[in-house]
């Protein structure tokens, strides 16, 4: 996978996704088409529960849907096997949260290397890279502090220097804005616009926030598992 600008990257097709609960059948997905260019910034807004986090998890390949297709630089992700999709979250897709979900007790430099430890980078390396990382997010400064001595702004920016640590060329974003302050979620934003505007990164971030919502290039808006809405906020 590259950041080719303007190339086809994702496409999904007619995506359902039902969940099973005992006798309960809740339809998260129900028929969902859109395309992801290289170099997009898409923001997907839509109100809680409409599936907008069922979808970035079969986009991320955490999850399968229950019908319909997703290629991924035109394979379909449904024919790799578990050894290719673990390639696909490790190299390929870099994944920022909500909660942040760093490790405690651990330093922004450790939770940083931790993807190249899956993959027995060697430790001068590792180091190198981890803080070319925090360097990006504007961290040099706090690569020796602990978790808990980081403000949530901060360990939203550590979490995105893990995820870009492997040169991913997709970051998906979950939220990534929900639990810090507005000034912080600005700053977050304002990094996201960096790596796309510069490395040509593809983001696709998840929101409910409209203010946050206008850093990205486009936008589609969800209800009840549907597109309702596609927007080109900007070029
Ligand atoms: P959003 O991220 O837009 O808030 P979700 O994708 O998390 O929405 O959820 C869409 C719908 O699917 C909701 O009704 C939710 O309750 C349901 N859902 C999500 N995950 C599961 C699951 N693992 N099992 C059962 N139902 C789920
Ligand atoms: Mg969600």
């Amino acid at each position: 996978m590259d950041n080719r600008v303007n190339s086809e990257l994702i496409r999904v097709e007619s995506l359902t996704k039902i969940y099973h609960l005992g006798e309960v059948k809740v339809v998260a997905l129900r028929g969902v088409s859109f395309e992801v260019k290289g170099g997009d910034f898409l923001a997907i807004m839509g109100p809680s529960g409409s599936g907008k986090s069922t979808l970035m998890n079969i986009i991320g390949c955490l999850d399968r849907p229950t019908s319909g297709q997703y290629l991924l630089e035109g394979t379909e992700v449904s024919k790799l096997d578990k050894k290719q999709l673990a390639y696909i979250r490790n190299k390929k897709i870099g994944f920022v949260f909500q909660m942040f979900n760093l490790l405690p007790r651990t330093t922004a430099m450790e939770n940083v290397e931790l993807p190249l430890l899956y993959s027995n980078v060697p430790t001068k390396k590792r180091n190198r890279l981890a803080e070319e990382s925090l360097a990006l997010v504007g961290l040099a400064g706090r690569k020796m502090h602990y978790t808990h001595q980081l403000s949530g702004g901060e360990q939203q920016r550590v979490a995105i220097a893990r995820a870009l640590v492997n040169n991913p060329s997709i970051i998906l974003a979950d939220e990534p804005t929900g639990n810090v302050d507005s000034q912080s979620g600005a700053e977050i934003m304002e990094i996201f616009e960096k790596l796309n505007n510069e490395k040509k990164i593809t983001i696709i971030l998840v929101t409910h926030d409209l203010e946050i919502s206008k850093f990205a290039k486009k936008m589609i808006l969800f209800r009840d598992g549907e597109i309702v809405k596609r927007e080109i906020i900007k070029d």
